[in-house]
This record gives structure tokens, sequence and C-alpha cells, in this order.
């Protein structure tokens, strides 16, 4: 037998230590959080995309009764800015949340399964390392690739 061990690193940052670029994904995200339309869980999460081209693309995630039916702040940023710009590379996301006491959440959120996976498709597609900001109340995680977040992803690439 063989143990193989995986791993990466992150840095923890408070938010005044983060480049200009990284404050306004921050800031994007954090304002996202208002535009959730989140009547069941009343757990409100903002993402923000930061592209290629410049633009930043925020999410919200948007439940509906069907549960199935709706989806998270990641994704929803996600799909509209690869309709809206197909040929722009991911550069950053970033990705906030408030809970029910309406206060930005203590710990940094980090994307469910399905948003890694998601994401990853647009790392790959731009081919280069897509940096996530995880913003909690006073800490915000930064991860250099979505494939940190995603080890043995299911990937054509
Ligand atoms: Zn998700």
């Amino acid at each position: 037998m063989k143990t193989n061990t995986s791993s990466f690193e992150y840095n923890v940052f408070d938010y005044n230590e983060l480049s200009d670029a990284q404050k306004e994904l921050v800031d994007h995200a954090r304002k996202a959080t208002y535009r959730s339309y989140a009547p069941y869980s009343n757990f409100k999460v903002g993402a923000a995309i930061l592209l290629s081209n410049g633009v930043i693309v925020d999410g919200a995630n948007q439940e509906n009764a069907a549960f199935s039916a709706g989806t998270c702040a990641e994704r929803s940023a996600c799909f509209y800015a690869g309709a809206e710009y197909p040929d722009a590379k991911f550069k950053a996301i970033a990705i906030a949340a408030r809970d029910h006491t309406d206060d930005f959440i203590e710990n940094p959120i980090s994307p469910c399964g399905v948003c890694r996976q998601a994401l990853l498709e647009y790392e790959n597609k731009a081919g280069n390392p897509v940096e996530v900001l995880l913003i909690g109340r006073d800490k915000i995680y930064a991860v250099k690739s979505i494939r940190d977040l995603l080890p043995f992803a299911f990937s054509e690439f």
C-alpha cells in the first residue's frame, strides 16, 4: 500500500489587507446578498465574478418552492457571465453570505460541491487559475484556484 497526500495553501486576509481589485470584488459579493431570493432558507448568498474584460458579474441565490429548481449565487453569476460574455475568461470569484440575523456570517463561506464542479469548467475554459475569495465577517480566505477546492474533480480536461 502507498499513501498519497493532497493539500493546498490559502491566505487569510483582513479586508484592509486586500488589493483594491480584491476589495471591489468583495464589495460586489456582499452587495449581491441583498439581491438574493431566499424565502425558504433565509440564507442570502452573493457572488461576484471578475472577467478578463474587466466586467464584474454578480449573482445571488434564487430559491423556489420546488427546491431543485432554485440555484446558488455562484452558479447564477457563473452562468450569466458565460451567457453574456462567452469570450471573457474568469479571473476571480468572491462569495459572501448573510444568515437569518441579516448579518454577514462569521466564518468564510465555501461553495457547495455542485458549484465547485460548475466553476471548475470555467476555470478550465479560461486556461488560468481562478482566485476564490471566501468572505467571512472579519476574515477572508483567498484560494488560488477552483481546482484547489475540488480534488479528483470530474473533468474531461
Ligand atoms: Zn452551490
